[in-house]
């Protein structure tokens, strides 16, 4: 291992106008500017990490300045002192004695903590000059179970229970990894069902996707229940019966009014309802989930679950499906512990994603997990949303609606030079101009 001293931090507020085309409006996000604070952590070496945590546009300033918060406990540190330890380093990163009062481990402050630990894990991939799917796969059970921090989880999962479930699994990695390189892993699109599409865009998007190979569709629901009806209308016209249709209301119902609504849009046959309540309430998706089971709909959820230990609620009560973020909770360490309790409570992952560099990251983790963990695709997909790719210099590559697996090192999150000078805000030139138009029409 190379043995870098962590010397600096830079953090940029990025904002993309995506609200002009109502990409990404939904249920509660009407009209969402897609964005990330975006950090880069610098050594006295050669090597960079980049990170990120997604956002959508005002209030980004205020993740930025908690990046910067927290890298006064990154400072100074040798990559050897982290990645030696890596859980210890976590827990101290996530549980200072100060800044822990405005979290813990939720909200502004754990979003920061993903951008620094998502630009860690992007380090170290960079130093072993791995994918950072590649990097854990090639991992001792032992050196990966070392990352995460079990505490809180281990009645339901501890560290000799997942060394034992990656152990039992070792024989078969190289098999799973050459199909992973061959075929990829399966992707289902979100980019036919923004809620301010018209329906006749959903059906021309529905045709477009179908024949790029997608069998998998979502759509956003839950603001006008006729609206709805005629959507999922729209989109069975187009998909039939044999594809997938997934519906996401996110958290936008009360939770007899999601159980109502969804009622009512069972004869469209979704596979889940996403979100369908406050993300915090896993008794309300617990009631959802039971009512919902006549119908054959399960209930999908974890894009904003704050944390493992609220992920522990849901897998054992709420969830079918477990959405993890790669942008939220902790970074790469807890999604680790989510992944451990996941395989424990038997729950399959489908990770959300889309937003800015959320495909990007969380395809290397899914990747992992087929590779070393749950080991199939079954009744698994990774949300794929066609929007921000291109400012990525090393961009998801989807193949027949399959993600295949990313071949330069890192973790996929190094934005380009030239998208950060156009879209820093509010300094970057697309702002700038925004701005000086703005006051020659006073
Ligand atoms: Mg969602």
């Amino acid at each position: 291992m190379i043995d870098a001293k962590i010397i600096d931090i830079d953090v940029q507020d990025i904002r993309f106008p995506t609200s002009l085309q109502q990409d990404g409006s939904d249920a509660m996000h009407t009209d969402p500017d897609y964005s990330c604070a975006y950090v880069t952590i610098k050594t006295d070496k050669e090597y960079k990490g980049y990170g990120l945590t997604f956002t959508l546009g005002r209030g980004t300033e205020i993740v930025v300045l908690a990046c910067k918060a927290l890298f006064k406990i990154v400072k100074n540190h040798t990559t050897t002192e982290i990645y030696d330890d890596f859980a210890s380093f976590w827990r101290k990163l996530t549980c200072d004695p100060q800044l822990r009062w405005i979290g813990p481990e939720k909200g502004v402050i754990h979003l920061a903590t993903a951008a620094i630990i998502n630009a860690l894990w992007d380090l170290w991939a960079r130093i072993e000059n791995k994918p950072v799917w590649k990097l854990l796969t090639d991992m001792t059970p032992e050196k990966l179970v070392s990352t995460v921090d079990f505490r809180y989880i281990r009645d339901i999962v501890t560290e000799e229970q997942a060394i034992e479930m990656l152990r039992n699994n070792m024989i078969y990695k190289n098999t799973q990894e050459s199909m992973l390189i061959r075929n990829g892993f399966p992707a289902y699109t979100t980019q036919v069902g923004w809620l301010g599409y018209s329906d006749e865009k959903v059906e021309n998007l529905c045709k477009l996707y179908l024949d790029k190979g997608f069998t998998a569709f979502k759509a956003k629901v839950g603001q006008n229940l006729d609206d709805d009806i005629r959507r999922c209308e729209v989109i069975r016209k187009v998909i039939g019966y044999k594809n997938k249709l997934m519906l996401d209301a996110n958290q936008v119902w009360e939770v007899d009014e999601a159980i109502e609504w969804m009622t009512k849009l069972a004869k469209y046959k979704p596979l889940w309802i996403e979100e369908p309540t406050s993300p915090d309430d896993n008794f309300g998706h617990s009631l959802i989930k039971d009512k919902l089971k006549q119908y054959n709909i399960g209930v999908a959820s974890g894009e904003m679950c704050a944390n493992r230990v609220l992920f522990k609620q849901f897998l054992t009560f709420g969830m079918d499906f477990c959405q993890i973020d790669s942008a939220r909770i902790g970074g790469i360490n807890e999604i680790l512990a989510v992944y451990f309790m996941a395989k424990q409570k038997n729950v399959p992952v489908c990770p959300h994603a889309g937003g800015v560099g959320l495909c990007e990251m969380v395809q290397h983790l899914q990747m992992w997990d087929y590779i070393c963990l749950s080991q199939t695709t079954e009744n698994r997909m990774i949300e794929y949303v066609d929007q921000q790719h291109e400012h990525f210099e090393n961009p998801v590559q989807i193949t027949n609606a399959h993600y295949m697996p990313p071949v330069n090192p890192g973790y996929s999150t190094k934005i380009k030079d030239e998208c950060i000078l156009k879209y820093a805000y509010p300094e970057g030139e697309y702002w700038k101009s925004k701005q000086s138009n703005k006051n020659l029409e006073k």
